[in-house]
């Protein structure tokens, strides 16, 4: 098919910055680009009907890292380290909720609780560290964040007490994007799905992307493509795949707030009266190194089991839903955020957390364009 010359005008020319991957990352990116150079014709290019990596997947949780998570970081970052990923994920939070309102994402801070299997002593060792880790924290958050609660939830298999943070938020995933999309799209910019770029070259000061579509040239590119990293080249990011379900409605049901379970390999929360439960990676790390999204018995049944027995025991539910979303790692837990070449800038592999550094990671990609 050849382009008609209106399409080529209006959409193939003179594009000035293209975004590869229309997730958190990439639409920040592209409205930080456009609010630096409000004439700049700007372009997001998604291989997806939908965003279609992690940033509409997610359990949408508006969270900084449970007391396990921040010790566990502390046996492979420094204590300088670890205090500067909390404070980015509690900066990047207010940042998001400053750009689109606490309105739009439903955002609620409903608190978030880590809970501890029985024949697990990671209780007492998260006790006999907890002021340690409190007063680390203490200039983000002026007060206690990590404090002692009893299980109100009533759920089993579990120790009696569980570990509290009230400053936990939680936001609806759709929503956020939805309106994320909406905004980038009211400032002009063109958002393009179903376009995978397959690879893209220097070319005489600019670049020259090839799509599955169509071939074009742009001023600079940026790579936020994440979990996919890999496919166009950029070192050090290795897919994980993570596994969601969500029950049917639950009448009455007494649960609310954010969840994590056992060293953070599960998590939960509530949400329209149901239960959004994801988790299970650690059953089979190397099935789950992948950039598919399917959905495994492994992680499917035992999900489900600790919904019988641990989080819904004695409440009937319905599993509505199941699906999968695909991260970016790596053996460090900072993002990359660099410059890749002259024109060719990349931020990528935000882990579990670009829900909370997302709208940061975002806007310092487009800040490396001085
Ligand atoms: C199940 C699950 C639960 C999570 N829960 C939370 C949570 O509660 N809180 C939290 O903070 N974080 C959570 N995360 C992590 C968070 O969702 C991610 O860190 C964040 O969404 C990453 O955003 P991103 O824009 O970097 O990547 P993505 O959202 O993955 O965006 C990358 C985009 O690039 C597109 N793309 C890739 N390659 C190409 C290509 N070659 N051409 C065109 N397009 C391409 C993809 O389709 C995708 O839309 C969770 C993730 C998952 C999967």
């Amino acid at each position: 098919m050849n382009f008609s010359y209106w399409e080529i005008k209006s959409w193939l020319a003179n594009i000035d910055f293209t975004v590869v991957g229309s997730g958190i990352v990439g639409l920040n990116c592209a409205l930080q680009l456009k609010s630096k150079f409000p004439k700049a014709n700007i372009f997001i290019l998604e291989k997806g009907i939908l965003p279609q990596g992690a940033s509409t997947k997610n359990a949408g949780f508006a969270c900084f890292g449970s007391l396990s998570e921040i010790l566990e970081d502390l046996k492979n970052h420094t204590e300088e380290e670890v205090f500067g990923l909390v404070k980015k994920r509690v900066e990047g939070l207010k940042l998001l909720r400053q750009t689109l309102g606490d309105g739009k994402l439903d955002y609620q801070q409903l608190g978030g609780y880590e809970l501890f299997t029985q024949h697990d002593d990671l209780l007492e060792l998260c006790l006999s560290k907890k002021d340690e880790i409190n007063n680390l924290l203490a200039p983000i958050f002026k007060s206690e964040v990590f404090t002692l609660k009893e299980n109100i939830f009533k759920f089993k298999n579990i120790k009696k007490h569980y570990i509290f943070n009230a400053f936990e938020g939680q936001l609806d995933t759709g929503k956020m994007m939805e309106a994320l999309l909406n905004k980038a799209q009211k400032k002009g910019i063109k958002v393009l799905n179903n376009i995978n770029v397959e690879d893209f070259s220097e070319d005489n000061g600019s670049i020259k992307i090839r799509t599955n579509q169509f071939e074009f040239s742009t001023s600079k590119l940026f790579v936020a493509t994440n979990g996919f990293a890999s496919q166009l080249n950029i070192p050090n990011v290795k897919p994980a795949r993570a596994q969601v379900l969500i029950t049917k409605p639950i009448k009455n049901l007494h649960i609310k707030g954010t969840f994590h379970l056992d060293r953070g390999y599960y998590y939960f929360r509530n949400i329209d009266n149901r239960i959004l439960f994801g988790g299970g990676r650690n059953l089979d790390f190397k099935t789950e190194e992948t950039t598919k999204f399917a959905q495994t018995d492994l992680v499917q049944n035992k999900l489900e089991e600790l919904l019988r027995t641990t989080i819904l025991p004695n409440i009937g539910f319905e599993i509505d839903h199941r699906w999968s979303g695909i991260m970016g790692v790596g053996n460090q837990k900072k993002a990359v955020v660099k410059q890749l070449s002259d024109n060719v800038f990349c931020g990528v592999r935000l882990g579990g957390m670009g829900v909370a550094i997302g709208s940061l990671v975002g806007r310092e990609l487009a800040d490396l364009l001085h």
